[in-house]
């Protein structure tokens, strides 16, 4: 809002403003017919977490010829980029790179028939059904535009392409190997991810919280195993599962704070082999979802308090209480800071129009973009924005319904690829221009 509008960064000695803004366009207009053999590419060859060897050799190939230093194998398969182009802020803007486990039903001409081990070791398809290859294209394009342009941005633009986003750990592994003390350390870091609850080429964003911390929990309850019929002679772990997984409902309803936000899932209750047999254990699997530290704390000690309470109530010994794991690590919370997340989403109001740029609330969902602003929040500026991706016409079908539509990670998530990829190159171009504005 107090800075410069980014069109006038583009304004070159014999250009308008409005002339300068059709400038960008026009030239991802032009670029999208190589983009597009691009993205039809990287979307029948997906890649399972931590295995983006061919993407991540592709997104190296282009940035390279588009004149970066690029270093491959960062964090196993990672990707980083660097321009430096005098002196200024270093803007970092990230593509996550893999797919998912699953067989792909959209029916598009160039369907994935990829099939893979999970890392259970488990056939499958593979499918980019969370848009990552839009984002890895969007990515080429916006280097292919910033290189261009050099004229007219001051800085470093450090161009990471993520593993393993998927599992929540391809950042944390870029970091870990070395992403902040090898390369330019980023002011700003900047991402966007495709989204199917918004029309093609529309624009969402959140203040503050976006995307919300995960935790994965396993909460085993024990009991003492006996024979279905003498249930007085054993001490029944189903039934205080179940009493267990109805109580945890109160942590939300009862314990938070009515204004602040969290989810307690038990997304599995595993227990027993027959009729008649009281087994001796039951495991659940739960995903815990908040926003602040404090929320979270309530819920993580919550569960093993209530579990705990449970066991004691159902007479359960001692050395037979219920026992919590935290599986894969915490995905923390991703956090759009201002003053960066209004000077970046201005930048887009003055270049898409206000119609196409929408404040949204936060999401429930994870991202580990977060690790890159949690790796020194205190000095580093944050915003991950949503292009939407959802074909207009199925947009105009389902009327906006987007319990009508598929949503993202289903087998039939199809993105209008020309819109949603030309307008986040652009995007992600007018987001690293107006911190890299030369001033
Ligand atoms: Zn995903
Ligand atoms: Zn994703």
């Amino acid at each position: 809002m107090k800075k410069t509008l980014p069109a006038l960064a583009l304004i070159g000695l014999f250009a308008t403003p409005a002339a300068a803004a059709d400038t960008l366009s026009d030239a991802v207009k032009a670029d999208m017919p190589s983009l597009l053999t691009i993205y039809r590419d990287l979307h029948a060859n997906p890649e399972l977490s931590f295995e983006e060897v061919k993407s991540a050799a592709k997104m190296a190939a282009e940035a390279k010829k588009a004149g970066f230093e690029v270093t491959t194998g960062v964090g196993k398969t990672g990707v980083v980029a660097v321009m430096k182009n005098g002196p200024g802020p270093v803007v970092l803007l990230r593509a996550d790179m893999d797919a998912l486990p699953l067989v792909e039903q959209t029916g598009v001409p160039y369907a994935s028939k990829v099939k893979a081990l999970t890392r259970e070791g488990a056939e499958t398809g593979v499918m980019h059904a969370c848009g990552h290859d839009t984002h890895m294209t969007a990515w080429i394009g916006t280097a292919r535009r910033m290189a261009a342009m050099k004229s007219q941005w001051s800085g470093t633009l450090v161009m990471v392409g993520q593993p393993a986003e998927e599992i929540g750990s391809g950042a944390r592994a870029m970091l870990d190997d070395g992403l902040y003390t090898r390369f330019p350390k980023p002011s700003t870091v900047i991402a966007f991810h495709d989204s199917a609850a918004l029309p093609a080429g529309v624009i969402g964003y959140a203040d503050g919280y976006t995307m919300a911390n995960v935790d994965t929990v396993d909460l085993t309850i024990k009991g003492l195993g006996g024979h279905g019929a003498y249930p007085h002679l054993a001490k029944d772990p189903i039934v205080l599962a179940a009493r267990v997984v109805t109580a945890l409902q109160t942590l939300v309803a009862r314990e938070v704070d009515p204004l602040e936000s969290g989810v307690v899932t038990v997304g599995s209750f595993i227990g027993g082999t027959k009729h008649n047999i009281i087994p001796d254990e039951v495991k659940l699997q739960l995903t815990v979802r908040s926003y602040t530290p404090e929320v979270r704390k309530t819920l993580l000690d919550g569960i093993i308090r209530i579990a705990k309470g449970e066991a004691i109530a159902a007479g359960m010994p001692e050395n037979r209480m219920p026992e919590m794991k935290l599986k894969d690590g915490i995905t923390p919370a991703t956090f759009n800071t201002q003053p960066v997340t209004n000077t970046i989403t201005s930048a887009f109001a003055a270049r898409f129009g206000k119609d196409r740029v929408r404040q949204l609330r936060a999401q429930m969902g994870g991202e580990d973009f977060s690790q890159f602003w949690l790796a020194d929040k205190d000095n580093i500026q944050s915003l991950l924005f949503w292009v939407g991706g959802v074909p207009q016409a199925k947009w105009d079908a389902a009327g906006g319904d987007v319990t009508k539509l598929p949503s993202i990670h289903s087998p039939f998530w199809a993105p209008d690829p020309d819109t949603t990829i030309a307008t986040a190159t652009e995007a992600m171009v007018t987001a690293a221009l107006a911190v890299l504005d030369k001033k």
